[in-house]
């Protein structure tokens, strides 16, 4: 039998002020490092009441990391300074690497309803933490669906589910990451690749990670996991939705100044430095 993935930790997102005043939920952060190593931040932004997001995040600079938006409903608006513009609409999803550096801004569009996103952010390793900023827009018809059993649906954004391989491809980080939708009292298990870091964010419903020793979780909890193996998830009475997201760690120094995350304090004072003087875009 496989070794089953125990959980190492949960904890519950906390409220948190971002951007232009942008009120949203962080699941693991500064805080945390280096805990969750390749991912540095996650963060939930949901309401249903424009207010707590149409500040959004204007202008801002990124370097020595990698961004990923994922849309659950509602749109956010992007703009960069290696000219893309454009929409993240419900279901796409925008994985950018800032490289060397990017300035970019992400405003939300007021939406009916529950306006719901996650932006996580991945650590590039020293080899590349200056290569040139790329970024990929998929919409979410090219994001496949997966039933691997009875009452589940995955949605493969990154990595390979059983032959099905997700649209974000040629990562510097080795990583992979579902959108899991179990429908009540329903049971799956996945696995954590070997040697991959990994955690479990849900956002609807509530459920149980392991067989035996099992752990609880519902919407805005996070379980982290110590090590790669099986997990095992059933679904509560409502049903449980959930990210599952791993990576292969990086075991790098970690220097971080709000959006820019580099590996010494010397590179962060330059990155800075740069930013004042307008020299720090260096590819565009
Ligand atoms: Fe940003």
């Amino acid at each position: 039998m496989e070794r089953s993935a125990t959980v190492e930790r949960v904890m519950q997102s906390k409220p948190t002020l971002e951007g232009a005043g942008v009120h949203l939920r962080r699941a693991f952060g500064p805080n945390e490092v280096p805990l969750l190593d390749p991912f540095l931040l996650l963060d939930d932004f949901h309401s249903e009441n424009p207010a707590d997001y149409l500040a959004g995040f204007p202008w801002h600079p990124h370097r020595g990391i990698e961004t990923v938006t994922y849309m659950i409903g509602g749109t956010v608006e992007h703009g960069d300074s290696i000219g893309n513009k454009g929409a993240i609409d419900s279901g796409d999803v925008q994985w950018m690497t800032a490289g060397s550096g990017i300035i970019h801004q992400e405003m939300p569009r007021a939406y009916k309803g529950l306006f719901q996103g996650f932006q996580l952010w991945v650590y590039l390793p020293a080899s590349s933490k200056m290569m040139s900023p790329r970024y990929r827009g998929i919409v979410s018809d090219q994001i496949p669906f997966v039933k691997p059993k009875r009452g589940s649906e995955i949605r493969v954004i990154a990595g390979d589910l059983e032959g099905t391989v997700g649209p974000v491809k040629d990562l510097v980080v080795d990583a992979e990451y579902l959108d899991v939708k179990l429908l009540p009292d329903k049971e799956l298990d996945l696995r954590i690749r070997d040697g991959f870091r990994g955690f479990a964010y849900a956002f609807e419903g509530s459920g149980v990670l392991g067989k035996g020793e099992s752990t609880h979780i519902k919407r805005e909890y996070l379980a982290v996991f110590r090590e790669d193996g099986e997990v095992n998830i059933r679904a509560g009475p409502e049903g449980l939705r959930f990210l599952l997201v791993s990576g292969r760690p990086i075991r790098e120094p970690v220097a971080w100044g709000g959006p820019i995350v580099m590996n010494t304090r010397e590179e962060l004072d330059l990155a800075f430095e740069e930013y004042w003087r307008g020299t720090f875009i260096k590819h565009h």
